[in-house]
């Protein structure tokens, strides 16, 4: 199982690694990554692995396992890959992935502003969207934008803490996304904390430490996906 160090540090730009198998498909699999893998709507760190002869691998993409938790590592096509043993320094293309923190970041603050469930989401380096289930509620644009930038400038701080998967199941609402169950890791599950009372929801993203680095955003779009069904669009604001 590769060590996510992006989880505890999402900070993290790079960090040294060894490559412990390389599978069937030329994805390759390190001891320990800074490498988010594609997953609750956020994509795949892309970025470099580099030798100490002064190769270097590019990363088109990154994934999870299916069979087990390891991180795969996808390579660009036409490289020569290193051998399995060979110790790396994996570093993660940042100014894409801060953005994705950003982004990502919102959506939690999106989740707080509309009142209803969610029913999917895709987070993007420039544009961002949830879609809710909004039953009897409607939703305005300017409001939501509005609601959301106060929170940003509001500076709040967010943090992680951990429950029991049997406390997590005690209590269902915290479950924001009804499409996403959170990953479920050693029979921990990670909950993510935006200001005192802000949002609250299990998620295995990575996030900024101060709402205050996202910068002001604005709802681009709210788009008619049905009877009940809104797609809220999300850019960051460009004035
Ligand atoms: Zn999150």
């Amino acid at each position: 199982m590769t060590k996510d160090l992006f989880r505890e540090d999402s900070y993290l730009k790079s960090c040294e690694a060894t490559i412990t198998e390389i599978n069937e498909l030329n994805g390759i699999i390190l001891d320990q990554t800074v490498f988010y893998p594609t997953g609750g709507g956020q994509p795949g760190d892309t970025g470099i692995l580099k030798t100490v002869d002064g190769k270097e691998v590019k990363i088109s993409t990154t994934v999870k396992s299916k069979e087990n938790n390891d991180i795969i590592h996808v390579p660009a096509e036409g490289q020569d890959l290193p051998s399995i043993g060979t110790k790396v320094i994996a570093e993660i293309n940042w100014e894409t992935r801060y953005k994705y923190m950003r982004m990502h970041s919102a959506m939690h603050l999106m989740c707080s502003v509309v009142p209803c469930g969610v029913t999917g989401g895709q987070v993007g380096a420039e544009k961002s969207r949830l879609d809710f289930d909004i039953g009897e509620h409607t939703l305005d644009k300017e409001e939501i934008t509005k609601a959301m930038n106060a929170l940003i400038e509001a500076d709040h701080e967010t943090g992680t803490m951990h429950i029991t998967t049997d406390e997590l199941d005690a209590n269902p609402d915290l479950v924001r996304t009804m499409s996403v169950q959170p990953p479920r890791i050693g029979g921990q599950i990670r909950l993510v904390k935006v200001g005192e009372d802000v949002d609250l929801q299990p998620c295995g993203g990575t996030h900024i430490k101060r709402t205050s680095e996202i910068g002001r955003i604005l709802v681009s779009k709210i788009e008619n996906k049905g009877k009940r069904n809104r797609r809220v669009n999300i850019v960051f604001d460009p004035a």
